[in-house]
């Protein structure tokens, strides 16, 4: 791909909290964008909340794109470190910038600092607002020198506010949803420069947008209603506005907006519970996206060739996580059996099994489960009994306490304490041989030998199941088994 420099996109998360399933798509919508034209990805932390930005938080959304396997050409590598042109590429290390700006629309007339206390103008606006009537004209726009420098000497506290049109209307012309108007005389003045100094997300989002070069804006619908005023604030500052794709909102399976109600929403937490990154990256991108194949399962290369911005949806995406579930489950049967226990490592550690105890390889167990895996923590799920005795299930528990299992078990473990060789089709001669002589059908004999030896009714195949776990191991649940039902 030859590098374009004209594109750049951006992912720029306010520090509050975790990496959401939205803000994660639209990392993946701007890196994919990015990649596919051989642009640059940049990262950049919106961190001027000064109360809910946290430290944990930068961390937790570096972690949660390095884990979906995005990667970012300029931006933070830490608290310390940074690569790119651009640096800083955190908001407050950012101040001066966007304090030299502010003077300059005071200086220009285009702002002006409002005394008003912030509770007093947001009422008057809210109730404006409510009754569809035009925002009623800040107080402070026409204050006079003298009123002003009686503020001043009053110790007032000014913030410093945008004037936007009275009239007329400002139109976003959006990649994705077309031209969207916005009628001008119910937008309030924007503040840009809050009393403490700082600037508002807006201000401080264009400035940076503008001084990163930002061709494409790819960001969530919420923000769509933010870019009337930030499309003046270009106007005003003479730059040249980058375009805006707005993505669709992503709604739970029940309709209403996606949130912790409808269970994890934060990227590590579906790491967390075992999801493969290559699964839910791929399912994020088909969140809002669709391809004119309807194909499903892309490779990060064929989804960097096949995306593009006139394929996403303006209408809400719904997340569905059966769906994710069942690709989750399509990528674990595509990883080779030394991988998934790879991957499944801390999983397989939380449930004592690595590194794992005397027994079968955990390779050749994956490679054996290998189709019913969904989850990562499947992996010991399905495969701890082999090692260890678990708990039995209800319907083995079941199969066990019918009154022909224990005969069976006791005749089993008769047949197979000296049975040589301990391999699979041995072990199904003898086994089937020991039904027709005692005129069982094989069900009566396979299910409680099943239930005895592995604690379940379902599981590996049954004969490979008993060469993998040893005549030793067999041979003992077996006995163990019987003596449990002697004792009921
Ligand atoms: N900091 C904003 C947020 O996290 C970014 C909005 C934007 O992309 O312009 O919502």
């Amino acid at each position: 791909m030859t590098p374009n420099p004209e594109i750049r996109t951006r992912f720029a998360p306010s520090p509050t909290g975790y990496l959401h399933i939205g803000g994660a798509r639209t990392t993946l919508y701007n890196w994919l964008f990015a990649r596919r034209h051989g642009g640059t990805f940049v990262l950049r932390i919106e961190d001027t909340d000064e109360v809910r930005s946290t430290a944990d938080s930068v961390t937790a959304i570096l972690d949660s794109i390095s884990w979906l396997g995005l990667d970012w050409d300029e931006g933070p590598l830490d608290f310390e470190r940074e690569k790119g042109p651009h640096a800083s590429y955190y908001q407050m290390k950012r101040l001066a910038s966007y304090q030299e700006h502010t003077k300059r629309l005071l200086d220009e007339g285009t702002a002006y600092p409002c005394y008003c206390a912030k509770e007093e103008t947001d009422a008057v606006r809210k109730e404006a607002q409510a009754k569809g009537q035009p925002m009623p004209e800040d107080p402070c726009r026409r204050l006079s020198e003298a009123k002003r420098k009686e503020h001043e000497a009053a110790g007032r506290k000014a913030a410093v506010r945008f004037i936007m049109p009275d009239e007329g209307e400002t139109i976003v012309d959006d990649l994705i949803r077309g031209k969207v108007h916005f009628e001008n005389r119910l937008a309030p003045d924007l503040v840009i420069q809050k009393t403490t100094g700082g600037p508002t997300y807006n201000f401080a989002c264009v400035c940076d947008d503008h001084a990163m070069a930002i061709s494409h804006v790819i960001r969530g619908d919420e923000h769509l209603s933010n870019t009337p005023a930030q499309l003046r604030l270009y106007e005003a500052l003479g730059w040249k506005p980058p375009k805006f794709a707005h993505l669709s909102m992503i709604l739970g399976p029940d309709g209403t907006k996606l949130s912790k109600r409808h269970g994890a929403t934060s990227v590590l937490e579906y790491r967390d519970q075992g999801f493969l990154p290559e699964a839910l990256r791929n399912y994020l991108a088909l969140l809002g996206w669709s391809n004119t194949e309807s194909k499903q399962l892309f490779s990060p290369e064929e989804l960097v060739k096949a995306f593009d911005l006139p394929g996403c949806q303006k209408n809400p995406a719904t997340f569905d996580p059966v769906k994710l579930a069942w690709m989750n489950g399509e990528y674990m049967r595509a990883l080779a059996p030394a991988e998934i226990v790879k991957r499944a490592e801390p999983f397989l550690k939380k449930a004592g099994l690595f590194p794992p105890p005397p027994g079968p390889s955990l390779e050749r167990l994956a490679a054996l489960e290998r189709e019913k895996f969904k989850l990562l923590p499947d992996v010991p799920g399905r495969v701890d009994f082999f090692y260890r005795e678990t708990e039995l299930t209800d319907k083995a528990r079941k199969t066990l306490s019918a009154p022909e299992a224990k005969p069976v078990l006791a005749g089993l473990a008769g047949l197979l304490a000296s049975f040589e060789p301990f391999t699979e089709k041995p072990l199904e001669e003898a086994i089937r041989g020991f039904c027709a002589a005692r005129a069982l059908k094989p069900g009566q004999v396979f299910h409680p030998l099943r239930a005895a030896v592995s604690g379940r009714a379902d599981g590996p195949t049954l004969f490979l199941m008993l060469e993998l776990m040893g005549r030793e191991t067999v041979v003992a649940r077996l006995r163990g088994a019987m003596s449990k039902l002697g004792q009921s």
